[in-house]
């Protein structure tokens, strides 16, 4: 086995190549602040392996280990001059659990090893100071018989309350020794009444016990769950750190406190944190006493009367300073620190890399860069890409009260209040009369889009994360909760219910995108502050990145945002959300249900300008830039009628009767739509849509021409292709359509003809389709839905007990199935541009704004990534990301 232990002060330290691995992120950080010189109370880490072995050996300690460990504790009683289990000078120890990425509170700690009946009195006559000796035994006897014991913390908590009452004080600092010498008798017969066992007086047992417990500590429930939301693998294991007690609760000249080197909230470069005098650790996370400001700054911007550690212990408040700054030169980061002040002496107990909110962290990677301490490629490889979601949209007032009724899938982030209303047309007509509304859906369709347009925020019951709700909402840059199971909508009646809630049509109520939550009224926003900082690290993000980053809009509000966001193309325009605008749903569904070739063509002549104009405002938006223009794609009855309403209005539009509507939609009606006549399929049935589709972007080309406006080359994208001859067959419409037009105008127009590859046969046979295709682009959601043969739409039901059984590691309709969808992706990017050397390669599935993904399209040599407006910086700074990660 390898090396089990290692001194925080070895040498041998420095041999370890990953050594957060090995010694957890505590022990390291510990080890390296012995080495810049920090007062750190002296100790040793169990290395990881040795949880490891413990998991594999019916959880036992390896024998080794405790003659090791037994040799430490020599080296730490000499540095110390005290000995553990000593009736003169009694050791005590600290146990602590450290992994290798902090996991806060998830795992135990046990603090004052060592005290028993005897070395307690030791304790005591050593300090002069009976209350803080008793206090420290039962502060043992409570986390030991808790951590090591299982006994539920509550029963001691209830006792010292219960005693505080019976004694007429609020506060543990007003008990005194003879107080805790009672209590103490009392934890212990909690002890022996709930395990059949007296505590401990051995102290070698009562180490060897507590450092089991931290092990065993690694499985515990929530330790297991934050590991699960957090991508943390359970083979890594935690490493114990076992060191020398230093206390803070001595005394008035001992203090123990936390701190950041860096505001954390706002990224300033000034000392934040809190402290307390005469207390252990825990008491300033517990809360049962109110921490003071270390610096007189923030206590002054508080309000607070209490002293400042500035002000009470000026020279170490200095000293602290110093080693802020060491610290921050070692590590070039923002740190999170603990520390304690025993009889004015200052001890560093913890240091990490600190958390910060998203714009902290822009300001402290920038402010980083400004004083020499980090390069930009740090500071890009710094931020997490995700956190930029909520820079861009207002965010909640994280002070206000909140009330939450229900909650769902994260779809889009933002958070928004509103009305609630259960239909577009109600959506509408609250904002003809400026009003907010949330759109309350069992889901959404494409006939939602103008009421998800009006809405300031849509929630469904139904849908995952790339259902209808989800991609349109994340592409409006809209708030939406979706797949929100708890909520029962009833439409007829207006309400929907959630648990004991009820909330009417036109009740208020709050959405949080971006936690998935709804809540009961209008909880106030805030607006985030886009700073100079964000656009510094987009510039420097922009020169470390190869991937283009383009944008998947069709709208000329979200192709500005998108630009705005700095978005080099559009990589996806799905033009069927142009129809669902009321002045063209009427002459769609006249097309669909045309039962002649010269009705159609009728029904199409009269969508042709709408189609151009809009062509003609993105183009002009683009300014030159490519635009992606993906031909009809879904299955034509979801432009159906539905409402009796609606019919009867087609039945007088189309001057038939509303029975030859209704067999029409019972005869368009599909078992399985979205395997169903939708995509090429449609073109290929009938041609005469996506014929007058080229025309009228051909014809938006030669306006914008006249108009002097930069040319767009456009790239005309056919959906669904499996097979070479389908889009053979297009390509050759495509062309002929050109050449009609060209010959018209007598004008030369230069386009682009490609495909998405949505489907395993055409990413396989990818050699056969890239002779007919100039482009490809991965449509990620459609081959991921084919390639797991799961519904994109209803996975979202069976998705969790997925990912609870470690089938799946995440939702692959969030980040690439690299082994299986990703393997086809590599094959057609290889097949493809083995054909086709210059043939141009994007994805513009969701997954084009996930970083994760977007890290995988770098590896395999895509030409560009396509997402929705909002998530265009985040993409920005991943594509950088993943090119200097594989640059490294
Ligand atoms: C896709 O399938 O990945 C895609 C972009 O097309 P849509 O989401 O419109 O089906
Ligand atoms: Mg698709």
């Amino acid at each position: 086995m390898d090396k089990l232990i290692y001194r925080f002060n070895n040498q041998s330290f420095k041999s370890i190549k990953n050594s957060k691995d090995i010694l957890g992120g505590k022990g390291a950080n510990l080890a390296e602040m012995v080495k810049l010189g920090l007062p750190v109370p002296p100790g040793f880490t169990i290395s990881t392996k040795v949880c490891d072995y413990f998991y594999k050996n019916q959880k036992k300690i390896p024998k080794k280990l405790i003659q090791l460990a037994k040799k430490e504790i020599l080296v730490i009683e000499k540095i110390s001059e005290k000995k553990f289990g000593d009736l003169k000078n009694p050791l005590l120890l600290s146990v602590r659990s450290g992994s290798r990425v902090s996991m806060p509170g998830m795992m135990d700690t046990i603090l004052n090893l060592g005290l028993n009946d005897k070395t307690v009195v030791a304790l005591k006559k050593r300090t002069k100071n009976g209350r803080f000796a008793k206090d420290s035994y039962r502060r043992l006897i409570q986390m030991f018989g808790n951590v090591v014991l299982g006994i539920e913390s509550h029963f001691f908590e209830e006792i010292i309350e219960n005693y505080k009452l019976t004694k007429g004080v609020l506060q543990d600092t007003e008990l005194d020794e003879s107080d805790w010498d009672g209590l103490i008798i009392n934890f212990k017969d909690i002890i022996k009444k709930q395990t059949n066992k007296n505590f401990p007086q051995n102290v070698n047992e009562q180490l060897w016990g507590a450092i089991s417990a931290v092990f065993l500590s690694w499985n515990s429930k929530r330790a297991k769950i934050y590991r699960k939301i957090n991508f943390i693998p359970d083979n890594w294991g935690t490493a114990v750190n076992v060191q020398a007690m230093v206390f803070g609760n001595m005394g008035d000249n001992c203090a123990t406190g936390v701190a950041f080197t860096r505001n954390p909230s706002t990224g300033y470069k000034e000392i934040f944190g809190e402290y307390l005098i005469n207390a252990q650790g825990e008491d300033v996370v517990a809360g049962t006493r109110t921490p003071q400001h270390l610096s007189k700054k923030f206590k002054h911007k508080s309000n607070s009367t209490g002293i400042s550690m500035e002000e009470s212990m000026p020279k170490i408040f200095q000293q602290l300073k110093k080693i802020f700054s060491q610290l921050e030169k070692k590590y070039r980061d923002m740190q999170d620190i603990e520390f304690t002040v025993e009889n004015n002496k200052l001890w560093m107990l913890q240091t990490r890399s600190g958390k910060r909110t998203a714009s902290a962290a822009i300001k402290i990677a920038v402010d980083m860069v400004d004083e020499k301490l980090i390069s930009p490629k740090v500071a890009i490889l710094r931020i997490d890409p995700n956190i930029l979601d909520t820079l861009l949209h207002p965010t909640l007032d994280e002070k206000a009260k909140k009330e939450i009724i229900a909650t769902g899938l994260p779809a889009s982030p933002g958070a928004a209040s509103g009305k609630v209303t259960f239909s577009a047309e109600e959506a509408e007509r609250l904002k003809e009369q400026m009003q907010d509304s949330i759109l309350v859906r069992i889901e959404t369709s494409p006939e939602d889009i103008n009421g998800m347009h009006a809405a300031n925020g849509i929630l469904t019951a139904r849908g995952g994360m790339t259902s209808h709700a989800a991609v349109v909402a994340r592409g409006m840059g809209k708030p939406c909760v979706s797949g929100s199971a708890e909520i029962k909508i009833d439409y007829e009646n207006k309400f929907f219910s959630s648990g004991e809630y009820q909330i009417k049509e036109g009740d208020l109520i709050t959405i949080d995108g971006g936690a998935g939550k709804v809540m009961l009224g209008k909880v106030p926003t805030v607006k985030p502050d886009i700073s100079g900082d964000f656009s510094k690290i987009m510039k420097w993000s922009d020169k470390y990145r190869k991937l283009k980053v383009r944008t998947n809009s069709e709208t000329p509000a979200d192709t500005k945002v998108a630009r705005d966001f700095g978005a080099e193309g559009i990589g996806l325009c799905r033009t069927e959300h142009m129809f669902f605008d009321d002045k063209r749903i009427i002459s769609v569904r006249e097309m669909i249900l045309s039962k002649t070739l010269e009705d159609r063509k009728k029904a199409l002549k009269k969508l042709l300008p709408f189609q151009k104009n809009d062509f003609v405002e993105i183009f002009k938006i683009m300014n030159g830039l490519p635009v992606t223009v993906r031909l009809l794609d879904p299955p034509l009855h979801e432009f159906l009628p539905k409402t009796e309403k609606d019919i009867n209005n087609i039945a007088k539009e189309l001057n038939i009767s509303d029975n030859d509507i209704k067999s029409r939609i019972v005869e368009l009606h599909e078992q399985n739509p979205m395997l169903g006549h939708r995509g090429c399929r449609l073109g290929i049935s009938f041609p005469e849509i996506y014929q007058m589709q080229c025309q009228a972007i051909f014809e938006a080309l030669i306006e914008c021409k006249k108009k002097k406006i930069k040319p767009v080359i456009p790239e005309i994208m056919i959906p669904l292709v499996s097979t070479a001859a389908e889009i053979q067959i297009l390509r050759n419409l495509v062309q002929k359509t050109a050449e009609k037009i060209q010959k018209e105008h007598k004008i030369k127009i230069k386009y682009y003809v490609g495909t998405m590859i949505e489907l395993p046969r055409a990413a396989l046979r990818a050699k056969d389709i890239a002779k007919y295709a100039d482009f490809f682009s991965f449509g990620t959601n459609d081959l991921t839905q084919t390639t797991f043969g799961i519904s994109r739409d209803d996975a979202g039901k069976f998705l969790n007990d997925y990912v609870d059984n470690k089938i799946f590691h995440k939702d692959p309709f969030v980040s690439i199935d690299e082994r299986g969808v990703g393997e086809l992706i590599k094959i057609a990017t290889e097949r493809g541009r083995k054909e086709k050397r210059s043939l141009k390669l994007g994805i513009c599935g969701e997954h084009g704004g996930d970083p994760s993904s977007i890290e995988f399209c770098e590896k395999v040599k895509l030409n560009y990534v396509s997402c929705s407006p909002y998530r265009v910086p985040i993409a920005r700074l991943a594509a950088a990301q993943a090119y200097l990660k594989k640059n490294k």
